[in-house]
């Protein structure tokens, strides 16, 4: 039996496991590994062994084939590793052969990721779009060695059960799933309730998108509280994500910071997730954060972009903004710059560009203001009501009442003139 040592603080030691599918591709999966470790890292592991294999494609048992296993087993071994990641998602069979040739915790780039999400949860939604997940990529598992359960915590199954007991862990399995999806769909009805409570006030939302590791949270955090007295109370039960900002002049707009895109995010977690996505779809203006450092920028643009398509956000306004400006040196900069000349580079974490970012963010909303005169009959419910949005949105410069009439001079945001009924 081979012997499991955690390695320090507690830390799992992983072993990397990706294949090459012809010398071309190599670079490719070396950046893939290198995010496999980035993410292993995420979950608390500390990546002690690296194997790229060339392979044209995976071995339908052990995925590396019956040799190459055997010399994995032994170099874990060596290197004491307590679990094995592999870079592809592994057919239930080839894991259980893995798992019973290396004789270690075995789990795929899927799960991984799965891991890391659930690490990453707040709100109650997203842990249940979590677990959801989780189980619907256990259930075609659940053969066999049954070690697929017993991993999912609660000591529910054990290795090797009967098949009596295989038949009522997938029963159990599926109730539960089920009674998860009520229960998201409880969750949902208040957000959208919320969500259009939020439209009635017509306070614009801003998502902030990107690659996992982007930027988003920094700047999420410089937004809320570096330029405004950021308020979490309105909106803090259902998703702690979403903040109310209001700038010095008294506008105000939401914020919302979503999970990191990555690239072959498992479908399984994009559709789990689509709840929280639509509320992307849902924003007024989508600002992508793109770490502009990143050796393949291009890539994640994509997968970012791809992403936004599968929740249906394609048709929100987007901003391009490229942070860790920081970060590049002055050739890439100006390359950044010949590129798109009105191109938005900043640095969240040294607040570089971020009142920019912020004049052009009210601009896309149309958050500026214009002077505007307005009379409105008081006695009217429909113009009380227009009255009170000019004092929440705008700054009433002088209000005068005359004949039953309410003369009011007031800086309005332009996305409320049409509504006012100005052009
Ligand atoms: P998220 O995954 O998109 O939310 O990214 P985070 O906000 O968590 O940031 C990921 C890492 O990038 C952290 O280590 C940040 O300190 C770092 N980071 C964020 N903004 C900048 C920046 O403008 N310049 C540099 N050099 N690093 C940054
Ligand atoms: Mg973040």
């Amino acid at each position: 039996m081979a012997q499991h040592r955690a390695g320090v603080k507690g830390r799992e030691r992983a072993a990397l496991i990706g294949i090459v599918a012809g010398r071309a591709r190599r670079l490719e999966a070396e950046r893939s590994l290198d995010e496999l470790a980035g993410l292993a890292q995420a979950a608390g592991a500390d990546v002690v062994l690296r194997v790229l294999q060339e392979r044209p494609k995976p071995d339908p048992n052990t995925f590396l084939g019956a040799g190459k296993i055997q010399t994995l087993a032994l170099s874990t071994d060596e290197t004491n590793v307590d679990l094995v990641v592999f870079d592809d998602e592994l057919t239930p069979s080839q894991l259980r052969h893995i798992e019973e040739a290396v004789g270690r915790k075995v789990i795929d780039r899927t799960q991984l990721i799965l891991d890391i999400f659930a690490r990453r949860a707040r709100t109650r939604e997203g842990k249940l779009q979590v677990e959801l997940a989780q189980l619907k990529y256990m259930l075609p598992r659940l053969s066999g060695s049954g070690t697929a359960l017993s991993r999912l915590g609660g000591g529910i199954g054990t290795r090797g059960p009967g098949e009596t007991k295989l038949e009522t862990d997938r029963r159990r399995l599926r109730t539960r799933i089920k009674s998860i999806g009520d229960d998201i769909e409880q969750v949902r009805k208040r957000r959208s309730q919320l969500r259009e409570r939020r439209h009635k006030t017509s306070v614009p939302t801003v998502a902030l998108v990107g690659y996992t590791n982007a930027g988003k949270t920094t700047l999420f955090n410089v937004l809320t509280r570096a330029e405004a007295e950021a308020s979490d109370a309105l909106f803090v039960t259902l998703d702690p994500l979403v903040r109310q900002v209001r700038l010095p002049d008294s506008r105000e707009l939401l914020i919302s910071d979503t999970v990191g895109f990555i690239d072959r995010l498992p479908h399984a977690l994009v559709a789990a997730f689509r709840a929280t996505l639509e509320e992307t779809a849902d924003a007024d203006l989508v600002v992508h954060v793109i770490d502009a450092a990143a050796p393949d920028r291009d890539r994640r643009m994509q997968a970012v972009q791809s992403v936004l398509e599968e929740v249906g956000a394609v048709d929100v306004p987007m901003l391009e903004v490229y942070n860790k400006g920081d970060a590049l040196t002055d050739d890439e900069r100006r390359r950044l710059h010949d590129l798109d000349p009105s191109v938005l580079c900043i640095s969240a974490l040294h607040r570089q560009g971020i009142g920019e970012l912020i004049e052009t963010i009210t601009s896309r909303l149309a958050l500026d203001v214009r002077r505007v005169t307005l009379t409105f009959n008081p006695d009217d419910e429909a113009d009380r009501e227009r009255i009170a949005r000019v004092y929440r949105h705008g700054r009433v410069v002088l209000h005068e009442t005359r004949d039953g009439q309410a003369s009011i001079v007031a800086d309005v945001p332009r996305r409320l003139l049409s509504w006012l009924g100005q052009t």
